[in-house]
């Protein structure tokens, strides 16, 4: 759908808006936002909008930090809830521009677009993507703050009749239908408090874009139920983690180029040259689709999370899954990847893996048909299974000895990925924590 500015100016009318949100990611993921009250809306619709980049983690420094908001007119959004004052706030997704007009590089958004287009060049006009993100409700305290209490004792499917988990879902749920989302499932996961919600796959772009929007309409609506929302990858030891399943395909000339009706699977050459590119460049990607030092606590084995480097059919346990679907539907399911990811970097680094696979045309190691984590260390080896890296720092070492995967985010965003994460890795490692104390004390 395209959305003129003309559209933009009568919805802020009609809807009485007050404030103009111009939001972007950084390069942790995280959302960031100016917001301009309405009077500046000549401007915001002019790429006038101009704010301070030196603030943002991973963007420049002081010299060069006047910035420029280019706003998505496609992405116009009136926010389903106002603010104190009942002021109603409409919502741009921007990409972030340099003064003399060129896109800044240091920009995620900017460049998964970068990486888009190289794939239009090799002759695919889509990748689609479809997420699944889970998440966690925890208590908020009185005092507002995150607890560790959950608002329910349900599990995976569970309808009970009437907990403060389940109507917060459906209140999200409604809230995202409202602003456009199709919302194809939701449903509590395995662990207490644990929820997930599905919606519709679209292309790798506008997917990005919506799980922001996503992340954001969760954290609020949950906030309004008096509960918390996280993201966080494995909030408690011992439970099922949040994974964001990562539903990849391509197309061309409007056929799903993965599927093919004579292909074994019905996978199509592409779509086996693509995976292999992607199992090739698992362990440097798992830096940027597990890029918290506590995503690696959910990646072991016990809890439907990847730990080795694989793909099967129908099994679970490997890093990609094909799932039986449809033509329109065929696709790779990369399992590691969890919500903490940076989506924009996230689809930039598989993309660019899959379609160096394309290149090459090497087809895969063969599926596994049987669960990977009970095949003995000697038969993993002989069948040429690796493991993901097990922790930040290792994930690092493999993203930084992979010049694919390093020049899927270009020069910029590695440096920048780099400089966060190692001063993360940096500061976990100083730190000293109540199992060391509950374990070490009495030596
Ligand atoms: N929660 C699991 C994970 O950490 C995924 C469960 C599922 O298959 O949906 O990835
Ligand atoms: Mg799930
Ligand atoms: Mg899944």
């Amino acid at each position: 759908k395209t959305v003129t500015a003309d559209d933009i100016r009568k919805s802020v009318e009609e809807n009485d808006v007050r404030f103009l949100r111009l939001s972007f990611t950084d390069i942790n993921g995280t959302l960031k936002a100016v917001e301009v009250p309405k009077s500046q809306l000549d401007k915001v619709l002019s790429n006038e909008i101009r704010f301070d980049g030196s603030s943002i983690d991973g963007f420049v420094r002081i010299e060069e930090s006047d910035m420029v908001l280019y706003p998505d007119l496609s992405s116009w959004m009136v926010l389903p809830w106002t603010d104190k004052t009942g002021g109603k706030i409409g919502r741009l997704t921007c990409s972030v521009h340099k003064t003399n007009g060129e896109p800044f590089e240091g920009d995620p958004r900017n460049n998964l677009k970068r990486i888009l287009k190289q794939m239009e060049d090799m002759g695919f006009s889509d990748f689609d993507i479809g997420f699944e993100a889970e998440f966690h409700l925890f208590k908020l305290s009185e005092d507002g703050n995150w607890t560790t209490e959950v608002p329910d004792n349900a599990s995976y499917f569970d309808m009970t009749s009437s907990d403060e988990g389940a109507e917060c879902r459906r209140d999200i749920v409604e809230t995202l239908e409202s602003i456009g989302f199709e919302v194809e499932a939701a449903h509590h996961e395995v662990g207490a408090g644990q929820q997930e919600i599905d919606f519709r796959f679209d292309d790798a772009l506008t997917t990005a874009d919506r799980v922001q929007t996503f992340k954001m309409v969760v954290r609020q609506i949950a906030r309004q139920h008096g509960l918390y929302a996280t993201f966080m990858a494995k909030p408690i030891e011992g439970e099922a983690g949040n994974g964001m399943h990562n539903n990849m395909s391509l197309f061309k000339d409007g056929k799903n180029a993965f599927y093919d009706a004579n292909g074994e699977y019905h996978l199509s050459d592409t779509a086996l040259f693509f995976l292999n590119g992607l199992l090739e460049h698992a362990r440097a990607i798992t830096a940027i689709a597990n890029p918290t030092v506590n995503s690696y606590k959910r990646l072991i084995p016990g809890f439907e999370a990847p730990v080795y480097i694989s793909w099967a059919t129908k099994n679970r346990s490997p890093l990609v899954r094909i799932p039986d679907a449809e033509e329109i539907n065929t696709r790779l399911e990369m399992r590691s990847a969890d919500p903490t990811a940076n989506p924009y970097l996230l689809l930039a680094a598989c993309l660019a893996a899959g379609l160096q696979g394309i290149k090459e045309a090497k087809k895969p190691m063969a599926p596994i048909t049987s669960n990977v984590f009970e095949m003995s260390e000697k038969e993993r080896e002989e069948r040429g299974i690796k493991p993901l890296p097990s922790t930040l720092h290792n994930a690092l070492k493999a993203f930084k000895a992979d010049d694919l995967i390093k020049s899927a985010l270009g020069e910029h965003l590695t440096q920048s990925f780099i400089d966060s994460k190692e001063l993360e890795w940096s500061q976990y490692n100083q730190s000293v924590s109540d199992w060391e104390r509950n374990r070490y004390m009495g030596y």
